[in-house]
């Protein structure tokens, strides 16, 4: 069922600490219960309505998402980073009947309101007053929100993916969607009630709202809430110097590779001069932080080991979509770098042949069926002792029903026996038992000379050269090689002479790559430009670069 009916469960658990103050699971669901009525009020007691909102990372987030809820609305959460022309194509491409916001963002939702003829309501403070009162409260006065079959038979929300490949798409989740994503990720991550979860994700996407904030609040577990992500607050309360004396530590970190890779850049800025610290360092987030997760982009393997070596954190590495929520993911108990694990509870992956996507003859399939992993097809190495490469296919009770408002491209993302194409290329290891992501079909996979060869492994590899500070690769058009390997590169140190780098990093990748796969060409620049939930936007990479492609 919808999450806050948990509330009952925890009452007076903190849910929430923001910058201001804290706030039990009764405070919010009181407070989301008022503005519920207010919405029903604003949408003429009808039920099954569009409401989009724009709320920052704390609590008035929560608040609205329940409301909205418990009025038995469609939420559609969008984010202060986006820019007024995004807004306006969520409003209309959601069909939203009304838009709520905090006073801070009025001027601006006014006008999105206006050109897209939508009703706007305006938070007031009131709301965050409310939710300070901290008195002990008794489950029963936590009554609130629709019939629990309402609830059965309804959509939660609408979520847009990145864009990364196409425009922004509305991915309609029920509640049955979010309750079975959340329910494999609580055993999967062991998460309980004394959790502390420090929360620095964008709330407009799955990573931030179902890893990080759906899957705390069904636990009863307690969601530090930063504004966004910044490096040095962030160790802050990953070392517990902003916990007062009877407050929790955090137990729990999520974050993209970027944000990882920022923590580095701070912890060398800072700590890492004095060898006492880093020692101290280490054995405070060891033995107080008990897991650590990345996704939404690659992992790079150096990363990864730098972590290890600076909090002898393993970080967990899972593998998700908007339109399916997380699916693979590393096993607790044992992690793989490089890997992004095996299929979650509920879910059934199947890897099927690029060329013959609609065939439907899987090269590997795995269920998790009841915690126990299921290979429906006895997998082996190809002739030349390769393991299994094709597109990724999810089946699974998380998996949405459909595209808002676009039929075709639904249609079009399911095969005949009703599994979910992704679009990504991966590969099963029969050694390692894991799956691991080769990119996109659409853009990572480069058709160069014959061969197809994945961007994210060639990164990998560049990823392995002290000098490279970040990469991205590319396949250009070209009319010997079809397609040409491009390499982007941020360097550690700028350097003055750019083609004898170039030459040296050429002679250094056929040392780590197959010929084929060396880059042709690279390409320097100051930083790889990636979005809040770190991913490149390659096509815009390309184009800028090249031209249309
Ligand atoms: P659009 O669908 O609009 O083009 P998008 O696919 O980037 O955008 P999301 O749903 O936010 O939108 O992202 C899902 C994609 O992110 C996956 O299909 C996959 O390519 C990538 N991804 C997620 N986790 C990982 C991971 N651990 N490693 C590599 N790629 C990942
Ligand atoms: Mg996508």
């Amino acid at each position: 069922g919808p999450v806050f009916r948990n509330a009952r469960l925890f009452p007076n658990n903190i849910a929430v600490r923001d910058r201001i103050a804290a706030y039990t699971y009764a405070n919010i669901f009181m407070s989301a219960n008022e503005l519920s009525k207010e919405i029903t009020g604003l949408l003429d007691g009808k039920t099954n309505q569009k409401v989009m909102f724009l709320c920052p990372n704390d609590v008035q987030y929560v608040i609205t998402l329940w409301a909205i809820w418990m009025s038995g609305q469609i939420a559609i959460p969008v984010s202060p980073l986006h820019p007024k022309t995004l807004l306006l194509y969520y409003a209309n491409d959601s069909s939203s009947k009304l838009l709520i916001t905090i006073p801070e963002y009025s001027d601006l939702m006014h006008r999105v309101a206006r050109n897209s003829s939508t009703l706007l309501h305006v938070l007031d403070d009131k709301l965050k007053l409310n939710c300070t009162l901290l008195q002990p409260i008794h489950k029963n006065d936590l009554e609130g929100g629709i019939d629990d079959d309402f609830y059965k038979k309804s959509d939660a929300m609408i979520l847009y993916t990145s864009g990364t490949t196409a425009n922004p798409k509305g991915v309609v989740l029920s509640y049955n969607n979010l309750t079975a994503q959340v329910s494999s990720l609580l055993d999967a991550w062991r998460w309980t009630s004394d959790d502390v979860i420090l929360h620095a994700l964008p709330l407009h996407h799955v990573h931030g709202i179902v890893n990080a904030l759906l899957c705390p609040l069904y636990a009863g577990a307690k969601t530090m809430m930063l504004k966004k992500f910044n490096a040095n607050s962030a160790w802050s309360y990953l070392l517990g110097v902003n916990a007062g004396p009877d407050d929790r530590r955090v137990t729990i970190f999520m974050g993209v590779p970027t944000m990882y890779s920022k923590l580095v850049e701070e912890y060398d800025r800072v700590f890492k001069q004095d060898p006492k610290m880093a020692d101290y360092i280490k054995n405070n987030i060891h033995s107080k932080v008990r897991l650590m997760i990345s996704g939404s982009a690659p992992l790079p393997l150096p990363l990864y080991e730098r972590w290890l070596e600076i909090t002898g954190h393993q970080l967990l590495e899972r593998y998700g979509m908007t339109e399916t929520g997380m699916t693979l993911s590393n096993l607790y108990d044992s992690r793989k770098p490089g890997f992004v694990g095996v299929p979650l509870r509920g879910v059934s992956a199947r890897i099927v042949d690029m060329e013959n996507a609609d065939k439907e003859e899987a090269l590997v399939e795995c269920s998790n069926v009841e915690d126990t992993l299921v290979y429906s097809k006895n997998c082996q190495k190809d002739a030349q002792g390769q393991d299994p490469v094709g597109e990724l296919q999810l089946k699974g009770p998380g998996i949405f029903s459909k595209y808002h408002e676009r039929p075709e491209t639904t249609k079009n993302s399911f095969t005949s026996d009703n599994y979910f194409k992704t679009g990504d290329v991966c590969q099963y290891s029969l050694d390692k038992k894991s799956f691991k992501i080769l990119g996109r079909k659409s853009i990572d996979i480069i058709k160069t000379g014959g061969y197809k060869v994945s961007a994210l492994e060639i990164e990998a590899a560049l990823h392995g050269n002290a000098a490279i500070k970040d990469c991205s690769v590319i396949g250009v058009k070209d009319e010997q090689w079809g397609e040409r390997v491009v390499a982007i590169v941020a360097l550690v140190k700028n350097e003055i002479d750019n083609k004898r780098i170039e030459e040296e990093l050429v002679q250094w990748s056929h040392t780590v790559l197959p010929k084929y796969a060396v880059p042709k060409e690279f390409r320097f620049v100051e930083t790889i430009p990636k979005n809040a939930m770190g991913k490149v936007n390659k096509k815009e990479l390309v184009q800028r670069a090249f031209g249309p492609r």
